[in-house]
């Protein structure tokens, strides 16, 4: 079904975007007269759903405060106890998420703090893998010091990747409040495995791998979604690098099949790689533009700010198919962006995406960011939205 989606006809690309109707678990009970209107969903997606205009959020990370830094260090070197790293990872996640309200952000996300860097800590929840020692490991952190694996088997995660209960947390710690949770999508999982034992040789051999990458995910989701979570995102820059022997629609397709079924708003964040601050690939979406298009989802997460607002006239077409989230601060940077810049930055985007269909993000995750910085950027985004939302009529 899922190698259909670059086939489907433009209504089934409306009847997937998403709603910003308020409370969890409401989206896979709405009434089907909804459903099949896009005029109704369209003109209803501020009216009664808690989230203003322009609603503002992280993509999924958060910047460590440096306690945390200084306690990874004695959880490596397993000073701490279970309990202790518990406790300690609850507590990070906590000032992720007092900051975000601070802040005034209206989608909170838990921060990703109990995963230490966005995919790789989510490796040790799947079976199937070791671990292939990086050729660099001093010097300047990059890409070429991530964590490589080989198969010893067929890949799966037993006991799921972990995602179920940051949701519990977050819930906990932000009752109340609009939630997002992030995961990896199987093409960024993917990057980093090599399939050998439990695969065919060559491209069968890949395409088999991604098939379990997709399916492990799925479950995460649906997993998320049985456990009340109603805003799902798929982080997925492995999209935007080469995949060996697949084409951008077979990258896609493998999204959109490890979204099937999953209920609620789904969102996409393709980006071009933030691994320590720094892009892992061509910075071009117009070659990525036919495979976004495909996806289906509801909205597609972008990245805008360190890219001068290149490209910006794509959105004219892909926000007819999908909502977008547009990267208005640059998580890239050191600059610290005033209100007024990213007031300025949401007024170009307004003029190719109409502005019911249009959330206001970060470029990326904030977790390559110092802590007073990422305060200071989440505060910009929240102060320009404020104004753009004001010269729209809507206080
Ligand atoms: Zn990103």
């Amino acid at each position: 079904m899922s190698a259909e989606g670059a086939k489907r006809p433009s209504r089934d690309a409306d009847s997937s975007t998403f709603k910003r109707e308020g409370e969890r678990a409401e989206g896979a009970k709405r009434p089907s007269r909804e459903a099949d209107s896009s005029t109704v969903r369209r003109d209803g997606l501020t009216t009664g759903s808690g989230l203003p205009l322009l609603p503002t959020m992280g993509v999924g990370s958060y910047a460590s405060p440096a306690w945390l830094v200084a306690a990874r260090e004695k959880i490596r070197d397993q000073s701490f106890g279970p309990q202790d790293v518990d406790e300690t990872l609850e507590d990070a996640t906590r000032i992720a998420v007092a900051d975000q309200i601070e802040a005034g952000l209206d989608v909170l996300s838990d921060g990703e703090m109990r995963r230490q860097r966005f995919v790789y800590e989510m490796f040790d929840r799947l079976g199937g893998l070791q671990r292939v020692p990086p050729l660099r490991r001093v010097g300047v952190p990059g890409y070429d010091m991530a964590p490589h694996f080989v198969t010893t088997g067929s890949v799966e995660a037993p006991g799921g990747l972990g995602i179920v209960s940051e949701l519990e947390l977050l819930r906990r710690l932000a009752p109340g409040h609009a939630l997002k949770v992030a995961l990896p999508g199987p093409l960024t999982f993917g990057q980093a495995i090599e399939p050998a034992a439990g695969y065919p040789a060559g491209a069968a051999g890949a395409a088999a791998l991604l098939d379990d990458l997709v399916g492990l995910v799925r479950a995460e989701l649906l997993a998320l979604a049985a456990a009340g979570a109603d805003y799902l995102q798929l982080d997925e820059p492995g999209l935007t690098m080469s995949v060996s022997g697949m084409s951008l629609g077979e990258a896609a397709s493998a999204i959109t099949r490890a979204l099937d079924g999953v209920p609620g708003r789904i969102a996409v964040h393709v980006c071009f790689g933030n691994n320590a601050g720094r892009p892992n690939a061509e910075r071009s979406l117009a070659r990525l533009l036919p495979a976004m298009q495909q996806i289906r989802c509801g909205q597609l997460v972008l990245e805008f700010a360190n890219r001068q607002m290149a490209e910006l006239g794509l959105l004219r077409e892909l926000s007819r198919s999908h909502e977008i989230a547009a990267g208005v601060v640059d998580v890239k940077s050191f600059y610290q962006e005033t209100s007024e810049d990213v007031a300025e930055r949401i007024r170009q985007v307004l003029e190719v995406v109409p502005p019911e269909r249009l959330t206001v993000t970060a470029d990326c995750g904030f977790s390559a960011l110092p802590r007073w910085l990422a305060r200071a950027k989440m505060r910009a985004l929240v102060d320009g939205a404020r104004l753009v939302r004001r010269e729209l009529g809507q206080a």
